[in-house]
């Protein structure tokens, strides 16, 4: 198997999302479920809509447009406000998106009546991110404005946190939506049928117990894919944290480098020299994921990377060149791995798919997902 690699388990990401989905479908929310971090992989993509995401949602729209290249025909939002440049394809591979500028409304509704169809709008709203969203006193002229224009329909609103300011939502925060969808329905008629609150950094808000208002979905990856609290690095209970390890192939060791004999070099080393470890070399470096957000065994110790190299000191004696070392991945770490073009992915099932060859591009294997 070649080197480096990811090892996806679809069992865990299938898991993570089933225990989700039950515990947040209590709550009255559904989940969309956020690949961009996976690149829109469609196996991925197929193991959280069978765990029971109600739809995918999407930030690219060339993701979006490799998973229906996949056969996915399930709906795709498209989470990120589309570019004035690509509303014709995005009105064609995505039913919805977010959108927080009339003039890209405006070209996405003149597409939509160029391709006979009508694309749903969600009105993003600026919530305290400081990201993306339209101000909370400008939503119901926007809404209106929506409504009026053919080619397209408005759908719902929906807020962001924690992206950019790492600001967790509040209970008064996730309250103010759910009542500017009602001023929103009182202005405009009954449009509303999304109030997307957010998204990972929203579940200890859904899962606490407390009323939930108008809300009724979250666009979910981090939690799903890496079953962590995105703001407190903490497991969330019940789901796997392994469902995906990076494999990095060891290219040089060495026990007692001349390198260190320099005592100016040798204090630069981060860790106590004992003679139980040994440093290695892996090839795997900054091009090819967030270094920073790499973990590994026990035993082993992040020295530091460059662009092609990870650096460590391991107490394992049984590694030497040509050996695999498994690392876990945070988000950062995965994101970049998932795009980076020298690190395959290897997808595994919990069994054999009937034609294993088969299983990237077609839905009918969803049931051995
Ligand atoms: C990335 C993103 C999400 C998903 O975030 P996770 O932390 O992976 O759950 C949801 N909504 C928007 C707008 C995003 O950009």
């Amino acid at each position: 198997m070649s080197c480096p690699r990811i090892e996806i388990d679809l069992r865990k990401i299938r898991h993570n999302t089933r225990t989700i989905v039950a515990r947040l479908k209590g709550r009255g929310i559904r989940v969309s479920a956020v690949t961009k971090a996976v690149c829109g992989n469609p196996a991925i993509a197929r193991a959280m809509l069978v765990g029971g995401a109600a739809g995918l949602a999407e930030a690219r729209l060339s993701n979006a447009t490799r998973l229906r290249a996949a056969g996915i025909t399930c709906p795709i939002t498209l989470i990120r406000t589309p570019m004035l440049s690509q509303v014709g394809d995005v009105v064609s591979v995505c039913e919805t998106s977010y959108n927080t500028e009339l003039s890209v409304i405006a070209a996405l509704a003149a597409a939509a009546l160029r391709q006979n169809t009508v694309h749903g709008i969600i009105l993003m709203v600026e919530m305290g991110d400081r990201r993306e969203g339209i101000m909370p006193r400008d939503v119901g002229n926007m809404a209106q404005r929506v409504v009026g224009m053919p080619g397209v329909a408005l759908k719902g609103i929906g807020a962001n946190f924690a992206c950019l300011s790492g600001i967790a939502p509040t209970e008064a925060k996730m309250r103010a939506l759910s009542v500017l969808a009602n001023d929103v329905e009182g202005r405009c008629g009954p449009f509303i049928e999304t109030v997307s609150g957010g998204n990972s950094a929203n579940l200890p808000w859904a899962f606490e117990g407390r009323a939930t208002g108008r809300i009724n979905d979250l666009r979910l990856g981090e939690a799903m894919l890496l079953g962590v609290d995105p703001i407190t690095g903490e497991q969330i209970r019940g789901l796997y944290q392994d469902a995906f390890t990076l494999v990095a192939e060891v290219i040089e060791t060495d026990a007692n480098s001349a390198r260190f004999a320099d005592p100016k070099l040798a204090r630069l080393r981060l860790v106590p020299d004992t003679s139980e470890t040994k440093r290695l070399l892996l090839a795997i470096g900054h091009q090819d994921t967030d270094a920073a957000g790499l973990s590994m065994a026990p035993g082993n110790t992040f020295i530091g990377a460059t662009s092609d190299h990870l650096v460590l000191d391991t107490k394992d004696a049984s590694l030497r060149v040509g050996s695999e070392m498994k690392l876990q991945m945070n988000y950062s770490a995965l994101m970049r791995a998932m795009a980076a073009p020298d690190i395959q992915t290897n997808l595994r099932y919990d069994r054999a798919p009937p034609n294993a060859r088969d299983v990237d591009g077609s839905s009918k294997h969803l049931a051995s997902v």
